[in-house]
């Protein structure tokens, strides 16, 4: 059996140093590369196809990061490198590739580089634009010595060598590690062969976890991590979230505690640290720099080494100043903006006294200095990231939809609406409950909502994710004659616009716009609260924005563009797995929970690689596997119960996210959705409600000022129909609300407001 090897780490404490176990980071992608089931999926490529966003490879920081950028790939058995001069499958000898990089574009892989072009006998031009190319029309390399005085650069006329073109001619690539000569046939050129490498992006997550379910006691913090290049659903899987350490907070340790070790492994994975990969059935180099760091709001303040969210300066992006008093009053515009930025270089200086007392120039405003202590900055406990090329803690803490929208603006707004606005009317509350029953019962939301509206301050992030997609609709269409009600319902109805926008998983085509629309319903919904904290004439009111949630989200853009959609950084599925975590805190005698829980994680890893056929190094250091019969004897014996058995409890997270899309879940008999005909996938969606054996359609009316202020589109019935064995449902869609003769479209819906502009009235 293979031995995971957890690592025994000392941690300063208050009363002297403790001890902590961890499963570090290269341990798990050792297990994971000589998988032969995981191998080949934990690493990849930049994706460059344009304006769209379906998996993390293709966010600017993949794309441009020089840590993600592939520096070799394989051709026809050849690897073709970072520097190689190739040529090309074209019948013009006179033209040259210079090898840059590697990524894919529309499921192809291309080399990225630049012409070469003869000039002369002696003179050769590298073009300075650069040049794609499908790795299928590379013939060959060039493997002629290069002469530095016969290459210049040309754009419109010839120049010395530009740097990076000089680099790429007579450097040596960092990842480009030869093998060592025992490994290789004696009659092989050692200078001619090199691991091959595979660029594995990580996810990390912090967070509290609770020794028991009531939160109070015993509190715990842990660190897991997760492959990026995963497809969505893989990377939420209990299975594919690896677990590093937990470890009691407690005389003056924590989380952040743990940090040293993990960096010092991350300084050598971004390196490379050279690991046996199944895909490759030989010794690679592994390179896995972070792609972001997930946590809540306070982990991520600690993490930047940041006061907490209360503080003056309270955004890890900016130095935006907030403060609760009353005579605190700024103008709209102060609120939507982004105010100057606090940039990794200003972490660096920060980091670099011990009393934070350096000045950072240009802060909090152009033209003034400040010493980071008065700006926020804590102190330097975390500082050690800064040590990682593949962290900015500026760019790299994404905004989290989870705590910033529903456990923060949104609970924020119903306790408001319930505790506040509606403090003295139970008869509308009574009314809005009932509503709100109704309405779940006959939508085609795959959850209910069953919650009393007067517990708000104890609900869920999956409770918000019910209550949000409906009520900002039974609101503007059942309660709008109640003044009471005027200035909170633009704020429900431009939070339900921004989360049925941000609540999905990808963006297929116009990308660009999406970003855009993305960035108006922030900029929107931030417009109506300020309206709000101007008007109410309500004492018990509390400002909206001045809290640094509702600030956060304007700069949830630059993640989007950095990374991809919201819900790829939304924190549910970690805080899934913190139950899991928690079932092992149980099992142990809490002696030593850190070492216990490690341990036991550490042994289904191990568990784990045999089932799926890994290989390991035995005692007489040979590489051996198991062979398939401990596959066949789990799926001949009652899989779940095995899985249940040894790795304690079910293996499936739960999704609550309802994003509309269509997974393989039948059509329902009075649903509503967007559908196409199975033959002509490609035209454009229609509207239809699903009754009995066929689809009826609707088509939406030219939409009102009104109706856009309402967020919501009005259909009717066209008459026409289909056989429902003829249509494919694309994207599910809730109509449930009827005013002679018009259906409601609720572009609350997660995932509706994009789908409707995107496919039905895109020229809106
Ligand atoms: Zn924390
Ligand atoms: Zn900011």
């Amino acid at each position: 059996m293979p031995v995971f090897p957890s690592q025994r780490i000392s941690v300063p404490g208050s009363n002297g140093n403790a001890f902590a176990h961890i499963n570090l980071p290269s341990d798990h992608l050792r297990f994971l590369m000589a998988n032969p089931k995981k191998s080949k999926l934990i690493s990849s490529m930049p994706d460059r196809t344009p304006n769209q966003s379906i998996c993390l490879e293709q966010g600017e920081k993949w794309r441009t990061h020089h840590l993600f950028q592939q520096p070799m790939h394989t051709v026809n058995g050849i690897d073709v490198w970072f520097g190689n001069i190739v040529y090309l499958k074209t019948n013009d000898c006179s033209i040259r590739f210079l090898v840059e990089s590697f990524h894919t574009a529309n499921k192809n892989i291309f080399a990225r580089g630049y012409l070469v072009r003869a000039i002369s006998i002696v003179c050769y031009g590298v073009e300075v634009a650069v040049t794609d190319f499908r790795v299928e029309q590379i013939s060959h390399v060039d493997t002629t010595p290069v002469e530095r005085d016969h290459y210049y650069s040309i754009s419109s006329s010839l120049t010395r060598l530009s740097p990076a073109h000089d680099f790429l001619l007579f450097g040596v690539h960092p990842m480009k590690k030869p093998m060592p000569l025992s490994v290789l046939p004696g009659n092989v050129d050692r200078d001619a062969v090199f691991y091959k490498v595979r660029i594995v992006s990580i996810i990390l997550f912090t967070n509290d976890t609770s020794g028991n379910r009531s939160k109070q006691y015993n509190p715990f913090e842990s660190w897991l991590m997760r492959c990026a290049a995963l497809p969505f659903k893989d990377r939420n899987s209990i299975a594919n979230i690896q677990f590093l350490s937990t470890i009691p907070k407690k005389d003056g340790a924590n989380g952040m505690s743990l940090l040293p070790a993990i960096v010092d492994d991350f300084k050598k994975l971004e390196k490379g640290v050279k690991m046996f990969s199944a895909e490759d059935n030989e010794y690679v180099l592994v390179v896995a720099p972070i792609l972001w760091i997930e946590a809540d709001t306070p982990c991520h303040s600690e993490l930047c080494g940041l006061l907490g969210p209360a503080t003056t300066f309270p955004c890890r992006r900016c130095y935006i100043e907030l403060r609760r008093a009353k005579v605190f009053v700024k103008d709209l515009f102060y609120f939507c903006e982004c105010h100057e930025r606090r940039t990794r270089e200003h972490y660096v200086l920060a980091n670099s006294s011990p009393g934070r007392d350096t000045e950072i120039p240009n802060a909090p405003k152009i033209g003034m200095n400040t010493p980071a202590n008065k700006i926020s900055f804590r102190d330097r406990s975390t500082g050690r990231l800064l040590e990682l090329q593949s962290f900015d803690p500026e760019k790299d803490t994404p905004v989290e939809i989870l705590h910033t929208i529903l456990l923060g603006v949104a609970k924020y707004m119903v306790i408001d609406l319930v505790k506040v606005v509606l403090k003295n009317d139970t008869a509308t509350i009574a009314r809005l409950s009932e509503f709100l029953t109704d309405y779940t019962r006959s939508t085609g939301l795959s959850r209910k909502f069953t919650r009393n509206l007067r517990h708000s301050g104890s609900f869920l992030g999956r409770d918000f994710k019910v209550l949000l997609q409906i009520l900002p609709v039974i609101l503007i269409t059942e309660f709008s004659g109640n003044h009471e009600l005027d200035l909170i319902i633009p704020c429900f109805v431009e939070l339900g616009r921004l989360c049925s926008l941000v609540f999905v998983r990808q963006v297929t085509s116009d990308f660009d716009n999406y970003i855009i629309r993305v960035d108006n319903a922030v900029k929107c919904l931030i417009r109506a609260l300020f309206d709000y904290d101007k008007g109410t004439k309500n004492e018990l009111h509390k400002a909206y924005c001045t809290k640094p949630k509702v600030y956060y989200l304007t700069h949830l853009k630059e993640d989007i563009i950095r990374f991809g959609p919201a819900l790829n950084y939304e924190t549910e599925k970690g805080e899934q797995f913190n139950k899991h975590i928690r079932e092992h805190l149980f099992h142990t005698n809490r002696q030593n929970t850190s070492r216990d829980v490690c341990l036991k994680f550490a042994k289904q890893v191990a568990l784990q690689h045999v089932i799926d056929g890994g290989s390991w190094i035995n005692s007489s250091g040979n590489r051996e596997k198991s062979g398939t019969g401990i596959e066949r004897f789990i799926k001949d014996n009652n899989e779940s119960l095995f899985y249940y058995t040894f790795f304690g409890g079910s293996r499936e997270l739960k999704d609550n996210n309802d994003t509309g899309d269509i997974e393989d879940d039948a059509v329902q008999n009075n649903s509503f959705g967007a559908f196409v005909f199975k033959n002509d996938p490609i035209s454009r969606p229609r509207i239809g409600l699903v009754s009995g054996s066929v689809v009826k359609f609707l088509s939406i009316v030219p939409r009102t000022d009104n109706d856009r202020n309402n967020n919501y589109a009005k259909a009717v019935m066209t008459g026409e129909h289909s056989d429902v064995a003829n249509m494919n449902l694309v994207c599910k869609l809730d109509l449930h609300i009827f005013r002679n003769p018009f259906y409601i479209v609720n572009l609350s819906k997660f995932g509706s407001y994009w789908f409707i502009f995107n496919n039905i009235l895109f020229d809106e």
